[in-house]
């Protein structure tokens, strides 16, 4: 507890675990110096210019990034967010490795098909492998080793949070398209066509609660089924400006769609016939397909039917970007110099800053201490006090904008009142307010 006391006194030289969490002590290194950048090429767009500017990133090779402390908080609440909805369905979460067996892709003839996005590799015996970019093959011949089972144990749904690899033609725009990133995919196993497509609403029903949830506008566009194959599919896009997908919407009824799915050069409606599409760019964020039994069928994965007999599992797979999210909010949300999170991710909520070390401002000092341990025990983890009082206000708070903090609170000359007013920045609703201490914790 000698960690605990006052963090602007005498610092101790080793101290773990101090209480709140100071802000000279994060690892929050800023990535616009010249040569870093570099390294990773061009700047392309604002979340990766924001991202590396906030300390969020740090550019390793091309399209693989060093994700900070702040930007794994972010994703590790992200992440909460996505197991709730999918354990909401009854998914259940496993890890699969990302070394992949060639003779696995053999199999589905993607070995061949993805070409040079796989990435490719030999162990010392000469055995082929890749870098898991999806996991159809591995699921499937998962499920299949366990020999075939009973109608009783489906749907099955089974889903992971893990490193994809992709060797990307172009990686850019910092994490929306890198060539290692954090991917949600879920796989489903049913017992009929009818079955999985109620599977299939279920999760496409999930995924619209949890982008609500993030206050992301996302639609849910009619997509091309690709190298993942299969019958039907959606995906969830998220309307911006540097978007690489285009998407065609319909003005008079609910009909979207992707443009690759469209014959070229069509602008009425194929749904209602009355309206016309109009082009917007987006983002994709989610992917949904309805597979039927392509994998199943090659690496038998079956289950015996009320009547008995074997039939294959009808399957579907949906997958999340969980890197590509984080950037996109960032993306949309944003200012050009100012980060800003959807609340429920934002890597700290509340961030105090006590004035800048002067005379008389040991007073201040304290009572911006105390109100860190105040809130730290109802938001235990979520409070920076911003201890650099060497520098303005003024710096600190550009700081502050740089990470994106929901609130910001000055223990400035309101404070040192009889009454003490505490100023508190908002960023959602981009006002300020002087509030008491009562007023503030009301407010948080
Ligand atoms: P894109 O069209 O952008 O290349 P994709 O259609 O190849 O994406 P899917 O195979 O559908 O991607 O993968 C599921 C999800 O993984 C995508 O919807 C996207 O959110 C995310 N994702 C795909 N590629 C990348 C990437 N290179 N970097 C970050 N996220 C990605
Ligand atoms: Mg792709
Ligand atoms: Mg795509
Ligand atoms: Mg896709």
């Amino acid at each position: 507890s000698s960690c605990v006391g006052s963090p602007l006194g005498a610092s101790p030289v080793h101290a773990i675990g101090t209480s709140p969490l100071l802000a000279s002590r994060l690892f929050q290194p800023s990535n616009l110096r010249e040569g870093i950048v570099g390294r990773t090429g061009e700047i392309t767009c604002k979340s990766q210019r924001l991202m590396l500017l906030g300390g969020l990133i740090h550019p390793s090779n091309p399209g693989c990034y060093y994700y900070l402390p702040a930007a794994v908080r972010a994703m590790e609440k992200l992440v909460r967010l996505i197991d709730q909805e999918m354990q909401g369905i009854g998914g259940q979460k496993l890890d699969m490795p990302s070394l992949c067996a060639a003779e696995l892709w053999r199999r589905s003839e993607r070995w061949d098909l993805m070409g040079s996005e796989l990435f490719r590799l030999k162990d010392r015996h000469g055995a082929e492998y890749c870098l898991g970019p999806t996991h159809e093959e591995a699921v499937t011949e998962l499920l299949a080793s366990q020999g075939t089972l009973s109608y009783r144990q489906l749907p099955l749904l089974l889903y992971q949070v893990t490193r994809k690899f992709r060797d990307e033609p172009k990686p850019k725009f910092g994490l929306l398209r890198g060539r290692e990133f954090y991917m949600k995919d879920m796989y489903s196993f049913d017992t009929s066509e009818e079955a999985a497509h109620l599977t299939y609403q279920a999760v496409c029903q999930a995924y619209t609660r949890l982008f609500a949830r993030l206050g992301l506008h996302c639609v849910q566009v009619q997509a091309d089924t690709g190298k993942i194959g299969g019958k039907l599919s959606h995906e969830f896009q998220l309307p911006a400006e540097i978007g690489e997908d285009r998407l065609l919407i319909c003005g008079n009824c609910a009909f979207s769609a992707n443009m690759e799915t469209i014959e070229p050069g069509k602008t009425d409606c194929p749904q209602c016939h009355k309206g016309t599409l109009t082009e917007s760019k987006g983002i994709e964020v989610g992917h949904t397909f309805y597979l039927g039994t392509k994998y199943s069928h090659i690496f038998n994965a079956s289950h015996y039917n009320a009547q008995n007999k074997p039939v294959l599992a009808e399957m579907g797979c949906f997958g999340l970007g969980v890197t590509r999210i984080l950037a996109a909010a960032i993306e949309v949300f944003s200012t050009t110099d100012a980060v800003r999170w959807p609340g429920l991710l934002a890597p700290y909520q509340v961030c105090v800053l006590p004035p800048k070390r002067g005379s008389k401002t040991e007073q201040l000092t304290s009572l911006a201490e105390e109100l860190c341990h105040s809130l730290g025990k109802s938001m235990k983890g979520e409070v920076v006090l911003d201890d650099r009082t060497q520098l303005t206000i003024g710096k600190r708070l550009k700081d502050a904008s740089r990470l994106g903090y929901p609130y910001v609170i000055v223990v400035g000359q309101s404070a040192a009142k009889e009454q003490p007013l505490f100023e508190v920045c908002c960023q959602q609703s981009g006002k300020t307010q002087f509030l008491s201490r009562d007023g503030l914790m009301d407010l948080l």
